[in-house]
């Protein structure tokens, strides 16, 4: 079974998509960590990432690699650990920056269509429903306001220790999901067959059971 999940910016979709993964007992496939590791190796290769065939070239050289360990996802550009260094604010615009190229978005479809015949997958994105599983047997859109958005990753950078306000994350947020909504290649979209779920002030175990009920309606 493939279960796709698309959404805005911080509305949950990984925390909760590795959450359904560890109950199910699926492989949990983060799409935005390889948009965000490319956006890492632009900076560290001095790469501008302005430049589309040059971020797609660079692409095309490197080895991004998703790797599990214990309980927690590790991201690898060339068998570097970055898992740490990807989650900033300014990786994060890179990120949306480098995902409108349709030269990398082209690569990124082939990478991630192979890591989902890994057998039963989870995977979060903005295009998973639309583009890259189009016939995933399970489509969740994700979403809650942009406050509650912007407040649950302030909580989250806080927490470790990256300086930032609610009201540069928000601007951040906003700007990020309508580069992401407006693109020409796989715009953040719901997909026709996606069940729409609003996380605004529901518990995450909650959202989780939803989820968990949409899965198993699914498969009876
Ligand atoms: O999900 P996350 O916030 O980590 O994604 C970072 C950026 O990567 C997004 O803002 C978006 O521009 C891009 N992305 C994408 N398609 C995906 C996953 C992420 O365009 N499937």
């Amino acid at each position: 079974m493939k279960i796709a999940i698309d959404g805005p910016a911080g509305a949950g979709k990984s925390t909760i998509a590795q959450l359904v993964a560890a109950k199910l007992h699926y492989v949990y496939i983060d799409t935005g960590a390889m948009y965000r590791a490319l956006a890492w190796a632009c900076l560290h290769e001095c790469v501008p990432v302005d430049d589309e065939q040059a971020v797609a070239g660079l692409l095309s050289h490197g080895q991004i690699h998703l790797r599990r360990e214990q309980d927690r996802q590790c991201v690898l550009w060339n068998e570097r650990d970055i898992t740490a260094e990807i989650r900033t604010p300014e990786i994060s615009q890179y990120a949306s920056i480098v995902a409108s190229y349709g030269e990398v978005r082209k690569q990124m479809l082939h990478l991630q269509r192979a890591l989902a015949e890994q057998g039963n997958v989870i995977m979060d994105g903005r295009d998973i429903g639309t583009y890259i599983l189009p016939n995933a047997d399970v489509k969740i859109f994700l979403t809650a306001s942009i406050q509650e958005r912007a407040k649950r990753r302030y909580l989250e950078l806080s927490a470790k220790g990256v300086d930032t306000t609610l009201e540069s994350l928000e601007e951040e947020i906003a700007e990020r999901d309508k580069r992401d909504s407006e693109r020409e290649v796989a715009p953040l979209k719901r997909a026709e067959d996606a069940h729409l779920v609003d996380t605004t002030g529901q518990p995450i175990e909650q959202v989780v059971e939803q989820i968990l009920d949409i899965c198993n309606q699914t498969g009876e």
